[in-house]
């Protein structure tokens, strides 16, 4: 007889909210991790993310068999693995964390019908922000929909209750004892382990001149550690105790602003897919292909493009403030879609969380969650002396940035204003 702990994003043992409570329940913790096929069958067989979960559920494999007990690893569709491991173990209760994607959201309600068919216990827990869905609402009960008044009240509410870390630790003992269980390989599920390298976790030290430094890409000052916080190898409570013993209050708000996008994709589902501002769907946009491929090739004539898009390809990060910029040149100036620049960006980002991309995107496109007005158009020109004055990011991207080698612009600057100003004015008056 056992209860599971069901590792989703959230793969850690340490200060995990969904294990902390099954590891305090009536009966030894069992973990289970599902290869979701529903998931990987959409994915590149290269793809640097499955490598990093492999790579993650390696060490908790060998963690947890330190302590006697084991990860259970399967790979399949959640629906027919839930089946096979009911007929392998004896199941009281199933244990996990909140998830809030539109996918994950069905997947979970099925599972909810499905455990509590075979009279199994189904609980669920906050763990991966320090606010969720309802928990920072306007007086009317209703979501906020931009950021400001959100992040007031996200940080009047904030105390240390909400971020003290669960000592899992202390109930290990309570953890299902059993002999090694077999791990299906990387390539056995149709992947190549990448050779990607991925962010270290050591982050802190980011954290002093974060405020005056994080807006220069040559400087690199920011953390990293979204690849982290999207698969739950970080906890947030950690991320947020530690903002705070560093007094960093703009990466806090950094941190709170990844969850005011949660929490709009959870109120707001539609957006993943359509715009927020629903009459921002009128745009004629433009979707030239060719343009689109200069943009993802970085070979756009506008260096401090350019030079995101290389970073973005070899190293599947890009500088927030480059995100920007790049994202406002693809559907400003190129006048293409936000979802084609999203899904790029969702197939390339080792950090990609669907809420802050979406979020990022449509903010570019101003379909989104933001005061300004659309006719904000980054001049990239102007962007790039600003943030990258030497050139240096510039250079490290770009060999040829200087030489006859080097794209001509795709674009010119004030035609390619006028352009997406007149178009976003004739859908808007439209609608
Ligand atoms: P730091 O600057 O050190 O910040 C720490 C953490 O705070 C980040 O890891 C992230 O979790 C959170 N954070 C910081 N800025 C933002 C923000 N603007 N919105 C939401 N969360 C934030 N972030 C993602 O995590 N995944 C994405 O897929 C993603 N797509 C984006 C797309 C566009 C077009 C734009 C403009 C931004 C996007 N961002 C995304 C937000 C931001 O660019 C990244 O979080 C940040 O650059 C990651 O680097 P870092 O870990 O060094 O962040």
């Amino acid at each position: 007889t056992c209860n599971i702990l069901w590792f989703r994003r959230d793969l850690r043992l340490e200060d995990n909210a969904a294990l902390y409570r099954a590891l305090k329940g009536e009966h030894p913790v069992l973990p289970l991790f599902i290869f979701d096929q529903n998931i990987l069958d959409q994915l590149p067989k290269g793809d640097a993310r499955v490598t990093f979960i492999y790579e993650t559920i390696e060490k908790l494999k060998s963690a947890l068999q330190k302590q006697g007990s084991d990860l259970l690893v399967k790979y399949g569709k959640p629906e027919k693995i839930w089946s096979e491991v009911l007929e392998e173990y004896e199941v009281k209760a199933v244990y996990t964390n909140h998830d809030y994607e539109p996918y994950a959201r069905e997947r979970d309600d099925q599972m909810a019908e499905f455990l509590t068919s075979e009279k199994i216990a189904f609980f669920t827990y906050k763990d991966q922000v320090i606010f969720e869905k309802n928990e920072i609402l306007k007086a009317d009960r209703t979501p906020y929909t931009v950021f400001t008044p959100y992040y007031k009240q996200w940080q009047a509410k904030l105390n240390s209750f909400y971020f003290k870390a669960y000592p899992t630790q202390k109930y290990f003992k309570n953890l299902f004892q059993t002999k090694h269980l077999p791990l299906p390989g990387l390539a056995d599920m149709g992947f190549e382990k990448s050779t990607q390298q991925f962010p270290k976790l050591s982050y802190q030290s980011k954290l002093a001149n974060y405020a005056t430094e994080r807006d220069f890409p040559a400087l690199d000052s920011t953390t990293h550690i979204g690849l982290h916080l999207r698969f739950g190898t970080l906890s947030i409570r950690k991320a947020v105790a530690d903002a705070l013993e560093n007094k960093s209050h703009v990466w806090l708000s950094e941190l709170a602003w990844r969850e005011f996008y949660m929490m709009i994709l959870w109120h707001f589902p539609y957006s993943a897919f359509d715009s927020f501002k629903k009459q921002y769907d009128q745009i004629k946009w433009r979707n030239d292909e060719t343009e689109f491929k200069a943009w993802c090739e970085g070979n756009t004539g506008y260096p401090i493009v350019d030079a995101g898009m290389r970073q973005l390809n070899e190293t599947g990060w890009m500088h927030n403030r480059v995100r920007m910029i790049v994202a406002s040149f693809l559907t400003k100036h190129l006048l293409i879609d936000w979802r084609w620049g999203e899904a790029y960006f969702a197939e390339k980002l080792l950090d990609y969380e669907m809420a802050s991309n979406v979020g990022g995107w449509q903010w570019a496109a101003s379909s989104g969650n933001d005061a300004a007005p659309y006719f904000r158009v980054f001049n990239p020109e102007l962007q790039m002396k600003k943030f990258d004055p030497k050139f240096e990011y510039i250079k490290k991207w770009i060999p040829e940035f200087g030489t006859k080698k080097y794209a001509q612009p795709i674009v010119e600057h004030k035609f390619a204003r006028e352009r997406v100003l007149k178009v976003y004015k004739e859908a808007l008056s439209n609608s």
